[in-house]
């Protein structure tokens, strides 16, 4: 059955729940800032489903003092706190850039969840416009630095929608 219906996505959102995120992510930019959110859910058989986004700065109010993602690893206690107490697990984080998706020596050097197999999402254009996968940056931690580049796999890595479980 899966055979016929192709290789699962990593990665599934609904439509609404990406479209919701994504918006107040947006909002949140007031486009002179970036924003960001780690990206909660559970991973089953056939990939990890997103169930919330859990902003940056609502977890740590200064984290955009600066205009860009200096997230306190100090915080990351009440996300974990967070994901034990819902039996979900962190499974992407997701940051918007002003400009273009690839990532700033900064995102490669410095990635929030230092974890490989981690998956960060960037948004280009402050959030703007629906951004949904193919028109977005994908990357997954490979340890010491280094990334695997997923963008260009578009919807095939990362499926907004249904898929049938
Ligand atoms: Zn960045």
């Amino acid at each position: 059955m899966s055979a016929a219906r192709g290789k699962p996505p990593r990665l599934l959102a609904s439509s609404s729940l990406w479209a919701a995120g994504t918006a107040e992510l947006h909002r949140r930019t007031e486009r002179v800032r970036e924003a960001g959110a780690f990206l909660i859910g559970r991973t089953g058989p056939r990939g990890s489903r997103i169930e919330k986004f859990l902003f940056y700065d609502d977890v740590d109010p200064t984290c955009f003092r600066r205009g860009i993602v200096e997230f306190d690893g100090r915080k990351l206690g009440q996300v974990w706190e967070h994901c034990r107490a819902t039996g979900a697990k962190v499974i992407a984080d997701v940051h918007v850039h002003p400009g273009g998706y690839g990532q700033s020596e900064s995102d490669r050097h410095n990635p929030i969840i230092a974890a490989v197999g981690h998956i960060a999402l960037i948004l280009p254009n402050f959030a703007a416009g629906r951004p949904v996968p193919g028109r977005i940056g994908m990357y997954e931690y490979a340890g010491s630095r280094q990334w695997f580049d997923h963008s260009l796999e578009g919807r095939r890595f990362f499926r907004v929608g249904v898929w049938p479980w």
